[in-house]
């Protein structure tokens, strides 16, 4: 006798929204993605009635039965360890010191539940979607701040002791700002990568470059706000502004900075980047200031071989995973785990 098909869910939590997926026992996903909004500020009990909402439309999309879910994956905009939230980071009140994983299986009949953090899970789905990709993966994601998440052989994020590992981030970096100073981070620190390379990061420098006396009649100095100068600072890139390319070629050589730092340590073969950027048109240029930038502080054999200079010892690449990356991770992870 056949055993009825099982599926895993993905469900990815945000800020605004949560993203799922529903995966089949081959990994492959089924019905379509399922997009709902998280209300995180809200409190987790209002979140927990969006996945129920989510998983709902999920396998009716699909049609499978709700009784052929095996496994959850789930991944939180936040710190946590063994399924408790550490901090608030864009959370409601309510989440910390919750022990999530283990609400959700119960409130999900029992369920097993995988979580994990957004950074991790971004990278399991970029694991998930190559499929003929075997070896590591590192991921860095610059968007409002900076995300990453390493995967080893296999298929299995390396999350640390403590579920605290790759905050990529928050790494220091050997660049500072005209006067000397260290620009300040989202975490409280002074000089992390984050600080250079987020959109966060690319407001302040904006508004720095436009209040200089030379850029005074450059066109975005027209009163709107930062953020809207920030986003429009992308259309300029394309067309070879060179205040914009200046500002973008920046953060490209301190992204490749921290890249080197990075790839030193886990050696992973394959570097994939993330974030808003994959989608501009100048990505390809933005990629050559992140080579730049590693140049400068990685060693030649970070890059090819010292034996065959046609062996690539780091390949670079722009994620594939869209939208769904994180859900797919996740829902690819509880597949990994529970079938
Ligand atoms: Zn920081």
């Amino acid at each position: 006798m056949q055993d009825s098909a099982s599926y895993f869910a993905g469900l990815d939590i945000g800020g605004t929204t949560v993203k799922s997926v529903l995966v089949d026992a081959a990994g492959d996903p089924v019905g379509e993605m399922v997009e709902v909004r998280s209300h995180v500020k809200d409190g987790w009990q209002a979140t927990f009635a969006q996945l129920e909402s989510a998983l709902d439309q999920l396998v009716a999309s699909a049609d499978v039965d709700r009784s052929q879910i095996a496994g959850i994956g789930l991944d939180v905009p936040a710190p946590s360890s063994e399924g408790v939230i550490w901090a608030q980071a864009n959370l409601g009140p309510g989440w910390v010191g919750t022990n999530i994983r283990d609400l959700l299986s119960e409130r999900f009949g029992g369920l097993p539940v995988y979580m994990t953090n957004d950074g991790n899970a971004a990278a399991l789905g970029e694991y998930a979607v190559r499929k003929k990709h075997f070896g590591s993966l590192l991921l860095v994601a610059p968007g409002t701040g900076l995300g990453g998440g390493f995967v080893l052989p296999g298929g299995r994020a390396w999350e640390g002791a403590n579920g605290l590992a790759l905050e990529v981030g928050h790494i220091s970096v050997p660049h500072r700002e005209e006067d000397g100073s260290l620009p300040q981070c989202s975490c409280g620190k002074l000089g992390c990568l984050e600080a250079w390379v987020s959109l966060v990061a690319l407001r302040r420098r904006v508004g720095l470059e436009l209040a200089k006396p030379e850029n005074a009649s450059h066109p975005l100095n027209d009163g709107s706000p930062v953020e809207e100068k920030a986003f429009r600072l992308r259309e300029f890139a394309e067309r070879d502004d060179p205040l914009a390319v200046s500002v973008f070629r920046q953060q490209g050589n301190i992204l490749g900075y921290g890249l080197a730092d990075l790839v030193r340590v886990f050696d992973p073969g394959l570097v994939v980047i993330g974030g808003g950027l994959a989608e501009t048109g100048f990505r390809d240029r933005y990629l050559d200031w992140v080579l730049e930038g590693f140049r400068e502080r990685a060693w030649p054999v970070y890059l090819n071989s010292p034996l065959d200079p046609e062996v690539v010892t780091t390949h670079f690449e722009w994620a594939r995973g869209g939208d769904s990356a994180a859900a797919l991770g996740v829902a690819f992870s509880a597949r990994d785990r529970f079938s």
